[in-house]
Formats: structure tokens, sequence, C-alpha cells
């Protein structure tokens, strides 16, 4: 029963198939299963049966929350759960337990969903493979030689081995679609301020989002009715999340409606692996079979997304980071005895390599007499961008991309920074532009992994992306893989 959607279990509790307890047990069992792969940090078996009991309760007494009661999602360990720890898969942060809930799980909670575990991922969300994360690997179920992605990697692997059918990540410049991309599942990045930040610990405030993993584009939608809520408690919500909900059962576009559509395609000039570029190409001909009408896009600025980002990105996480001095935040350097050497010996040794090079590199853009030539310069250009794609959408309705240059790469293979960013080519442009994407499964490769594309919509166009989506994905059923591998 595991491999199937959120929505499929819904079904199943509500006709008495089986109960939110019995549900949670198979998950449990299937976490231990795959313990191998690495996907959770932390289960806490106790506490997921009473919430599932919970919910089995309220079903009984006709009291359901909604449709998503009683319905395990795993929770990203940058995600604040109150008086759990909360590690950003970090040193410095090891012992800290969050004292609240960030609005995400205050929502989830409401809405009676049996939050399961904390997934692992890429320290304080920077990385594309998970393997910066202090803790563990966590490896690709298709291939477990190779990253899951990253830096939601653990959520991508818990909803792809089919541990949780939903998974909670973040995405500040991919890392709720890359994952998905190289595990085969969707994953979505809402418009940015359609879901609140409140307590999600923050690396660079103007692009982060909260998105989903799923193994449905329905099941996306079922999980954003829940998140799309604007928040007082975060000054970059949007009034627009409340005025524009997203119900729980977004559907595909009908034949009709799909003969309407415009699609822009808009490809990287170099880069892309042949299997990536097949997988394209093979997308644009069944939404061109369906009568939507393919239209070549061409961006000024693409070459530049990556050094835009890792000097916007890395400004604002230097900024975001300086909390964490072992005094207000954090595990405390012990042999210390004056406040300089506290602040750097505690952030020398509880940070990782990568978090440490993004600080001194985001200090650096931000220093006197570099603050023009850099940051500046690439603010300029991320509202260049923008208008870019404002100007794309008066011709087309979606825009259509790889998610990733490649399939999942090995261990190791990317040791250096430069390469590793790459991976986040294509996914960073909308992230700089606070655009909603998807990212769907569309297939394998060769060597039998999975290839994702991307999706981008107008802001707040989230519904009629998901509808997307959910469309593109009906169009070739080998498009999803088939997730019973896992569940044999
Ligand atoms: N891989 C990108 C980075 O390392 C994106 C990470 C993210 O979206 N959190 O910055």
């Amino acid at each position: 029963m595991l491999n199937r959607t959120a929505i499929e279990h819904q079904e199943s509790l509500s006709k008495g198939s089986y109960s939110s307890r019995e549900l949670s047990e198979e998950c449990l069992k299937q976490a231990e299963k795959y313990k191998s792969l690495g996907a959770f940090l932390r289960i806490d078996e106790s506490e997921i049966l009473r919430q599932a009991e919970e919910s089995d309760t309220r079903r009984k007494e006709g009291k359901l929350l909604g449709p998503l009661d009683g319905i395990p999602v795993s929770i990203k360990d940058n995600i604040a759960q109150n008086d759990c720890l909360l590690t950003c898969a970090s040193k410095i942060l090891e012992n800290y337990r969050s004292p609240y809930d960030s609005f995400v799980i205050q929502n989830l909670k409401k809405a009676g969903v049996v939050l399961f575990g904390r997934t692992n991922m890429d320290e304080f969300a920077m990385g594309s493979s998970t393997e910066h994360s202090a803790f563990q690997k966590t490896c690709n179920p298709w291939d477990p030689k190779r990253v899951p992605g990253g830096s939601s990697g653990g959520a991508g692997v818990s909803v792809a081995s089919c541990i949780t059918p939903l998974g909670l990540g973040s995405d500040t410049g991919g890392s709720v679609r890359q994952p998905a991309a190289f595990c085969g599942v969707f994953g979505f990045r809402p418009t940015y301020g359609r879901v609140s930040r409140y307590g999600l610990v923050s690396f660079a405030s103007s692009m982060d989002q909260i998105g989903t993993l799923s193994r449905s584009a329905e099941d996306c939608s079922l999980l954003m009715s829940v998140l799309n809520q604007t928040d007082p408690n975060d000054s970059t919500s949007h009034p627009l999340a409340n005025e524009m909900p997203i119900s729980s059962d977004v559907s595909a576009f009908n034949p009709q409606d799909i003969k309407k559509l415009k699609i822009g395609l808009l490809l990287p000039d170099k880069g892309m692996e042949p299997a990536v570029k097949k997988s394209i190409q093979e997308t644009a001909k069944a939404w061109e079979d369906s009568g939507a009408k393919m239209i070549p896009l061409k961006a000024s600025l693409g070459e530049y997304a990556i050094p835009i980002y890792y000097i916007i990105a890395n400004a604002e996480a230097a900024s975001n980071l300086s909390r964490y001095d072992g005094i207000r935040y954090g595990s405390r350097s012990k042999d210390s005895d004056e406040i300089q050497s506290l602040y750097i010996r505690t952030r020398t040794e509880n940070f990782g390599a990568e978090v440490r090079r993004r600080i001194l590199l985001g200090t650096f853009v931000l220093s006197s007499g570099y603050y023009d030539t850099y940051y500046k310069k690439a603010q300029i250009a991320r509202a260049k961008m923008k208008e870019e794609y404002l100007h794309f959408f008066e011709q087309v309705d979606f825009i259509l991309s790889p998610s990733s240059p490649s399939s999942a790469f090995c261990f190791g293979e990317r040791h250096d920074p430069l390469s590793m960013y790459q991976s986040d080519l294509l996914t960073i442009p909308p992230s700089l532009a606070g655009l909603p994407c998807m990212s769907i499964p569309v297939g394998k490769d060769e060597k039998g992994l999975p290839i994702g594309v991307q999706l981008t919509a107008p802001s707040f166009e989230d519904v009629r992306l998901i509808r997307a989506s959910a469309t593109l994905a009906k169009m070739n059923e080998t498009f999803v893989p088939d997730f019973t591998v896992f569940t044999k």
C-alpha cells in the first residue's frame, strides 16, 4: 500500500480499509527497511503512533480536521517543530531544540497531519547533493552509489522510497526541485510569499521558500492547500496567499484547455547531458501532440544566473548566520578565555567547509569597496532578470526547461564547488525572480536514473502550474517512475 499517493491513502482511510495507525506502522517498517539510505536524521516512533491514534479517534468521532488528517509527512530538519531538535544538519545546532512551532507546522498540526520524522539535508540548506550534512550520508534510492540531490535530499528519498507519501522541503535556489528530479518525484517551489518563512531557519531570506515533495501533482495541491496561508509573523508573507487559495483537489487541464496553452522552451546554451536533452525534446513533443503551442525563448542573462545567485545568497547567508556565535545560539567552543577567540573557535569548529566558504564570500561582497562592484551589480542584474520573465510571460503561459543539466551524480564526483554549483543552473533563475516552479518526473536515462523537467509559471499562478504538471504527468504513462519496486 505504501506506493499509494496521499489522496489514495485518504480514500482508503475514509473507507476504513486501514487506520492511520496501521498506515504509520507500515511507514515505520519501510523507514527501517530503507534505513541504509539515510533519509532521516531522527524518527520518534512513539510520537508518530500517538499522532496517528489521535487521528483515528477523530475519525471515529466524526471530527476530522480536513483531507490531510492522519497522513504522514516528513519534515526537513530546518523547519522548527516545538520541542524537537532543529539541527539544520549542522554541528553548531546539534543540541538545539526549537521552543516553538513554525507557521507551517502549526498549520499541519491543525490539519491533523502525522509529522513523520526529520529529514537529512545539506548543512543550512547549502548544497546540491546532501553531502554537506554534518551527520550522515543520504543515498539515491535508484542507485545508492549516487547522491539524492540537495539540499532537501532526505525529503526526496523519504517520498521516492515510499517511506512517506509527502515531504516538506525548502528551496532557495533549487533545493526542492533538484532532489525531486534526481529521485523521480514531484518537487514544488511556491511563489515567494505564498508560504510563511516563520520558523524556517534562514539561509537567503529573499529567496527561501518552503516547498513540497510528492509522488503526484495532485498530492502537491493537497499539501499546499494547508501550507498556503498569509502569516502576520512574516513580513514577506503575501496577502494574495489568502486571496488566491489553493484547493486540495486541483486536477489536470481538459483537452480543449491544453490546445489553448502556449509553452516557452528555455534551454541552456551548454552543459546538458544528452539524456536530459532527449527528455526535454520528448516532453515538448508530448505537449505539442496534445495541441499546445511550443515557443522557443532565449534568456539574455542565463550565463550570469549562477554568479548573481552566489553573490546575493552568500551575502544574505553571511548576515543570517552571524547569530550562531556560541552565545546567542549554537554549540560553544570550550577552550576560549576571551570573546574574540570564543567567536572564532566556535564558528571554525562547528561550521562545515561549505558554510564557512559562503560566509567568507558573503562577507567579502558586502564589505566596503566591494559592495558596489559585486552586491549592487548583482541586485541590478536580478531586477533585469525579473523584467525578462515578465516579458516572457507576455508571450507564454508556462516555461519548460530541464530541472537539472544532469541526472544524479556519484558521491564525491563534484568536489570542486564550482562544478557543484552548476547543478543549479536552471533552478536558480526562477528563484531570483520569486516565481513558482514544479519539477516533474519525465522518465529515466540509460542508467535507469530519473530525469525531471521544470515548469515555471507567472507569480501567483501556482494553481494553474499544478494543473499543468498533473496534465504533463498524464501524457505518457512512463513519465512517472514505478515506485512499486520499493514496496515489493
Ligand atoms: N544548491 C543551491 C545552493 O547550494 C540551492 C540550495 C537551496 O535551494 N537551499 O545554494
